[in-house]
Parts: C-alpha cells; sequence; structure tokens
C-alpha cells in the first residue's frame, strides 16, 4: 500500500478501508466471495500491460507465448472441471460472456444459414441486399428467459440491458402457490413462442432447476438451451449439483462469472460443444475488447483450486450454511421465498415478516456491519427498486470457515435487527420507503458481534 501511497494517497486509503470492511463486516452478499491469495497475486502483475487479441497460437500480436500459456491453462482446467467439450476464457464479466454466448448462437443459427444460402463464407462477401437481410434476421429473434422477479438476471432479454433491445423476449415465471419454476407453464410458453434461445439460471432463485427437463423443452421447440450459472457455477465444481442439476451435460452452452460461488477472479467464461466452439472463440472482437492475461491468469489459479478435493468440501459446506441460515431465520418467525433453500442463497420476505422494504431493511442491516442487497420477490408490490425482499448467500462467509453454529447465530443477528428497525420517514415527516428508523445501542452491539464472528 505505500508504494500506491505514495502515488495517489486517497486510493491507499480506499484500498485499506475496503480490506477493514471485508475483514469487520459480515459479507453475506450473495455473488461475492473472497479469493485466494494465489488468485489475487496472479491478476495483479505484468500480465495487465500485454495485448493478446485472438486465441490462444492465434493472436494479432506479438510477443504472446505466455499469454498462450495463462490462457490454455485456464481453459483446459474448466473443460476438465466441468467435463465441457469446450472452454472460452477471455469474458472480461458475466454480461460479457452472455454476450459473446448471444452472438455465437446468433453466428451459428442465423448468420452461418445465410452465408451458406447466398454461398459465400465471410459476411464482408454478402451483397448489400443479403446483409439488409441478414440484420433484419438478427433483429427478429426471440428469446425466452426467467422473469427478475422470480430471479432472472437483466442480461437474459430485458429492456434495460442490450439484450432486450437485441431479442424479442418473453419470460417464465415461478408458481406463485409454490414459488417454484412451473415447467409446465414454460413448456407452453416455449410452444407459443419459438424462441431461438432459452435462458436457464438466475441471481436470486434459491432452488435448483431441473436442466434435463429444460433442454427437453429446448429441443421441443427447436431452441438453443443456453445456461448462466454465474451464481452456482462453485457448486457445479464442487460437485454438490450433479444430474439433473448440473447444467453443463444439459445445455449446448454455458455461461459463467468467475469471482461469485466458484472464488476466482472477477471476470467471465463461456462452456460449450464443440458445434459452438468456433464462433464462441470469436467473442474477441465480436463484443469484448482485448482480453485481460493478468485476469486469465488468476482464472486458471482459481480453476486448478477448485479442481482440488477441498473445493468439494467448501461447495457441500456453503449448501450447508445456506440450510442453517435458512431454518434459523424460519425459526424467529421469518418468511423465506418457496420457504427454504437447496443452493446458496435465501430470500427473505421482509415486508411481510418485519412491516420493512428491502431499502429500510438493506440498511437497516449495514448499519449493525451485516452487508446484503435487497432484492424483488415474485410480485413484488415495491417495485425493483425499493424492493420487499432481502437476498443472503453463504459463500463468503463460508470461505472464512464459519459452520453451521455461526450462521444460526447470524440468524438471531439478522432477525433482532430486522425487528427492531421500523420504516422511517423523509425530512418533511413523509412516509418513506427508503428511510430507517433504528435504535443506535442495537446496531453498535450488532456491529460488534459481527466484527468478532
Ligand atoms: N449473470 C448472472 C446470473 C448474474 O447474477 C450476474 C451478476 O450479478 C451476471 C450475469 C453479470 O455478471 P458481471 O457483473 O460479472 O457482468
Amino acid at each position: 500500500l505505500d508504494v500506491i501511497r505514495a502515488v495517489e494517497p486517497r486510493v491507499a486509503d480506499a484500498i485499506g478501508q475496503e480490506i477493514a470492511d471485508q475483514r469487520d463486516m459480515l459479507k453475506l452478499i450473495a455473488s461475492e466471495n473472497y479469493a485466494s491469495p494465489a488468485t489475487l497475486l496472479a491478476m495483479g502483475n505484468w500480465f495487465s500491460d500485454k495485448y493478446a487479441e485472438g486465441t490462444v497460437g492465434r493472436r494479432f500480436y506479438a510477443g504472446c507465448r505466455n499469454v498462450d500459456t495463462v490462457e490454455a491453462l485456464a481453459a483446459e482446467h474448466a473443460r476438465e472441471l466441468f467435463g465441457a467439450e469446450h472452454a472460452y476464457a477471455q469474458p472480461h464479466s458475466g454480461i460479457d460472456a452472455n454476450l459473446v454466448a448471444f452472438w455465437a448462437v446468433l453466428a451459428a443459427r442465423v448468420e452461418a444459414p445465410a452465408l451458406a444460402k447466398a454461398g459465400v463464407r465471410n459476411v464482408n462477401d454478402l451483397s448489400d441486399a443479403d446483409w439488409a437481410e441478414l440484420r433484419q434476421a438478427f433483429g427478429n429473434q426471440r428469446m425466452l428467459g426467467m422473469s427478475l422477479d422470480a430471479g432472472g438476471h437483466l442480461t437474459h432479454g430485458f429492456r434495460p440491458n442490450i439484450s432486450g433491445k437485441m431479442f424479442d423476449q418473453r419470460s417464465y415465471g415461478t408458481d406463485p402457490a409454490t414459488g417454484l419454476i412451473d415447467y409446465e407453464a414454460l413448456r407452453t410458453s416455449a410452444r407459443e413462442f419459438k424462441p431461438l434461445i432459452i435462458v436457464a439460471g438466475y441471481s436470486a432463485y434459491p432452488r435448483l432447476v431441473n436442466f434435463r427437463i429444460m433442454r427437453e423443452i429446448a429441443d421441443e421447440v427447436g431452441a438453443t438451451l443456453m445456461v448462466d450459472m454465474a451464481h452456482f457455477a462453485g457448486l457445479v465444481a464442487g460437485k454438490v449439483l450433479t444430474g439433473d442439476f448440473d447444467p453443463v451435460p444439459h445445455a449446448q452452452i454455458v455461461t459463467t462469472t468467475t469471482h461469485k460461488s466458484l472464488r476466482g477472479p472477477r471476470g467471465g467464461m463461456v462452456l460449450c460443444d464443440e458445434s459452438l466452439a468456433e464462433q464462441v472463440d470469436r467473442g474477441c472482437p465480436m463484443v469484448l475488447g482485448g482480453p485481460l492475461p493478468h485476469v486469465m491468469a488468476a482464472k486458471a489459479v482459481a480453476l486448478a483450486e477448485a479442481r482440488r478435493p477441498e473445493f468439494r468440501d467448501y461447495a457441500q459446506a456453503v449448501v450447508d450454511n445456506a440450510r442453517a441460515l435458512a431454518e434459523g431465520l424460519m425459526r424467529r418467525g421469518a418468511t423465506l421465498v418457496t420457504g427454504g433453500t437447496d443452493n446458496h442463497l435465501n430470500l427473505i420476505d421482509v415486508a411481510s415478516s418485519y412491516g420493512l422494504t428491502g431499502r429500510q431493511a438493506e440498511s437497516a442491516l449495514l448499519d449493525s456491519g451485516i452487508v446484503t442487497n435487497r432484492n424483488a420477490i415474485p410480485a413484488d408490490p415495491n417495485g425493483a427498486w425499493y424492493t420487499s425482499g432481502i437476498r443472503i448467500g453463504t459463500p463468503a462467509l463460508t470461505t472464512r470457515g464459519l459452520g453451521a453454529t455461526e450462521m444460526d447465530e447470524i440468524a438471531g443477528l439478522i432477525d433482532r435487527v430486522l425487528t427492531a428497525a421500523e420504516p422511517g420517514t423523509t425530512a418533511k415527516g413523509a412516509p418513506s420507503k427508503a428511510q430507517h428508523v433504528l435504535d443506535p445501542k442495537i446496531s453498535d452491539e450488532i456491529s460488534h458481534r459481527a466484527t468478532d464472528l
């Protein structure tokens, strides 16, 4: 930090404060983790300075032999770990990985037939008329993705994200009675809508997804099944999700982030069948800028870690801890969406349990040293900004070695804060969905306990 402080002390201070915050507070954000020192060191070095557009052994720049080594290692570890035919380690983030995947499917299923029909190999060789027709065809494709309030992600075809502008999107949701994905409703919707891509995967669904059924539905309607396993990749890597619940044998294309339950550096990755490999490898420069060699080095390290037997214990502990947290919360009277969890996350309905919005609950918990995020719940009366839910996940605290006993205590701390917190008012005294009131004695006491834990 002294080296940084000599140049810009405010950055050094912010890094120091971030380390302290991550040590002192209870990190329950379901998409966060603590990467290992080996992963962090692999990322913080001179690889960052290297340009390496292209793919392993086929670069547009000279001097890429070391980048080739780490990119090949990252891909090899990913293939071995997940049993995938092909792995692409370049995406800079989960959103980028999804964009690469969308374009790969469009290239294979829309562009390739158009090129074949025109009798050319390259888009540059299409006549202006054929090119105009192909661009129209790109704009007319459909995607079926999980609705946001059921736990889907913005990149699965929603309007605020470019995927919603690229595709005509329809979403599938959950059964209001059970909170679980309604596969028969999904099948009916897919039959009517005939999407090019069905996207499975979520950011805030506390249960398992049956990818065998999803593939069956995709095959029936001629869609490509894409699974975004960003959240639960660590559970797939750790062999907690197997059989129907492991997306890799079922989907033609799988995307992930590397920094959530997988515990690697911030980044993304695409796994696919051999049939889509060529299109996926065109991710840069199709939608990605030059690859980040330092991050690919860190991906290789983190994936090597995830191939060790200890990672299986870790993944199982993540799920056991989420269950212990769920039980602790429900025993104290909290309502959880779907009544529990099968994976690494829980969604507390704080509106019905504690009379708070998600925003109020999130800030009351933060005041008490517990870091979470607000999240919409199905048919959320408070909308996507204030929300009625709090999402909590166990990947980070499990990395720190906390177990079921601590989870039960943390459930008690969360329950105490949310029971004590009350909706607040604006400066003018009007009810506010953003403000909360919490006795500072309670938040101080809980913060101290959070630090001790
Ligand atoms: N996909 C899912 C399911 C996610 O939950 C997220 C991030 O929260 C992303 C994609 C995007 O990842 P990134 O923030 O790395 O772009």
